[in-house]
């Protein structure tokens, strides 16, 4: 039966960069889930790939029919969410789901997914790291830099409620954590299939 890998960390931690290490790693069947948001696309997005871009008239309508797993206002008026039936064409199709969503949703789904899923948090070695990394990347203005370190201290205080912290202080060691983390627990056979 195929499985869902929750990956949560406060923004620059390096999440994005080892979720792409993983995912052309043909052993381990991964494919990226595909939420659904409220926000723009940026640059080379396409409707279905990335995101299922909606109208909030189009996300308030699935709210209403329950057709979320989890669904958050992640910034101001930009709303995130998984929906029901687009994790179960991934999940029926045999591919090991990949969910890159805030901590509140990755607690829901952990919830959710119960033993099928693998909650991993992404944990910057300190704030002043991450504030290093955000700078170097070079991708956000100031403000927006000043935002997310905000955020970023609340995001932390939910590391101990994931099944496992992978502290990304190498970015190798890092990348080799996740990866026996996630092909130990495809191996772990669930208890109740
Ligand atoms: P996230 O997806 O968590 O927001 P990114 O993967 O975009 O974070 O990483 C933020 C920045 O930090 C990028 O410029 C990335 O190259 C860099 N980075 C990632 N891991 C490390 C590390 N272990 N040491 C130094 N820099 C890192
Ligand atoms: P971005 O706009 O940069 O693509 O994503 C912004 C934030 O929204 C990221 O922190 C990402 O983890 C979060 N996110 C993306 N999809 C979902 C989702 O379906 N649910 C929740 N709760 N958060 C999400």
């Amino acid at each position: 039966m195929s499985k869902v890998i929750i990956f949560c960390a406060p923004s620059g931690s390096g999440k994005s960069t080892i979720i792409n290490s993983l995912m052309p790693r043909k052993e381990l069947n991964l494919a990226f889930s595909v939420s659904a948001t409220t926000r723009a696309p940026r640059g080379q997005e396409r409707h279905g790939v990335e995101y299922l871009f909606l109208t909030p008239e189009e996300f308030r309508a699935h709210i209403a029919a329950n057709d979320f797993i989890e669904y958050e206002e992640v910034y101001t008026d930009r709303y995130y969410g998984t929906l029901k039936a687009q994790v179960e064409k991934q999940l029926e199709a045999g591919e090991n789901v990949i969910f890159d969503v805030d901590v509140h949703g990755g607690m829901r789904l952990k919830e959710y997914f119960g033993e099928r899923a693998l909650s991993l948090f992404i944990q910057p070695p300190s704030i002043e790291e991450l504030r290093r990394r955000l700078e170097g990347r070079a991708t956000d203005a100031p403000e927006v830099i000043r935002q997310r370190l905000d955020r970023a201290a609340y995001e932390l205080s939910f590391a101990p409620r994931f099944d496992r912290i992978v502290v990304n202080e190498d970015l190798e060691n890092a990348k080799k954590e996740a990866y026996n983390v996630i092909t130990e627990f495809l191996k772990c056979p669930l208890t109740q299939s």
